[in-house]
Formats: C-alpha cells, structure tokens, sequence
C-alpha cells in the first residue's frame, strides 16, 4: 500500500514532493537582455528568480537589485544598459541547490540562508524550487497533527 503526503513523517518526506514544479517557476535564460529580467521580476513581483542555460540546467539566479545596480551610472540609472547587457553577464552563479530525492531536513537547512533553493535531477536539470513558505506549511502541518491529532 503506498502512503501519501500527508500519512508520512517529516523525516520521509523529500525535497521533490514539496517543490513547486520547474513548469510553474518564473524563470529567465541566460541570453535574455536585462530588460526582459526585468520584466519578468516585476511582472511576478518576485524578488529573485532562477536562470537556465538552453539544455533547461540551472545557470545561476537573477535579483531586481542585482540588475538596479549594473545600470546605475555615476549621474544616474542608464536604462540603455537593459538592452545591451545579458543575463549571463551579471547573473549571480553562486546559488544554492539541491536534488529532488533529498529529504525534508537537508532542504530546510538550505533554506535558512536563503528565501528558496533551486531543485535539481540527477543529471543537473533545472526541476522546481523549494521556497521557506513550502517548509514552513509543512512544519505547521507537523505541529497540528502532533498537538490535537488534526
Ligand atoms: P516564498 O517562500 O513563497 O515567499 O518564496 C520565496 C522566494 O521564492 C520568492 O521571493 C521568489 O524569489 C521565489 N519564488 C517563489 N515562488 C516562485 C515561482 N512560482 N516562480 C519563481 N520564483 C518563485
């Protein structure tokens, strides 16, 4: 008999039944101009999202402040910059991710110096995210259960 979501313990549960699936994650490229990560981040109205190469792998993450700050010139923000510059050029590669078959707990440790953390397969590929919002509501599931059995 397979057990769902709900019945397992924190401990069994894994990173990729708690990720929001790579087909619902904002994302960009690496070869889209600034402008479109712009755009992207504000129309979300997300803080940071990841990047992909053209295989679909996860390249690194782009943030709004990031790209503010590229474009910021001496005398003022030099919008020109949107269109000339890449993602890939300013892009930050030194995220944090994990792989899907991970537990509950390696994916909660990632998040406490992070707002979310990229989701990998085991060839690299670009799966979903894991956000603190996703640990958290299942903590709080935990914590019902345990105190009045709901
Ligand atoms: P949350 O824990 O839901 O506040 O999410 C934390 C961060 O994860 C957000 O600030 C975004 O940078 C990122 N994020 C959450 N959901 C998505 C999504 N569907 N697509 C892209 N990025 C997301």
């Amino acid at each position: 008999m397979s057990t769902t979501r709900q019945e397992k313990t924190l401990a069994e549960i894994t990173v990729e039944e708690l990720m929001i699936p790579s087909e619902k994650v904002a994302h960009v490229q690496t070869n889209n101009p600034l402008e479109h990560a712009l755009l992207v981040l504000t129309g979300s109205g997300y803080f940071a999202v990841p990047v992909l190469d053209n295989e679909n792998k996860l390249a690194g993450s782009i943030s709004k402040t990031v790209i503010l700050d590229q474009i910021l010139g001496i005398e003022g923000y030099e919008v020109e910059k949107l269109s000339h510059l890449q993602v890939a050029d300013v892009m930050d590669k030194d995220i944090a991710q994990i792989e899907k078959d991970k537990l509950f707990i390696d994916g909660l440790k990632t998040l406490i110096d992070a707002p979310f953390v990229c989701v990998t397969d085991g060839d690299g590929k670009f799966a979903g995210i894991l956000t603190r919002r996703a640990i958290l509501k299942t903590v709080q599931r935990e914590y019902y259960q345990n105190q009045f059995g709901l």
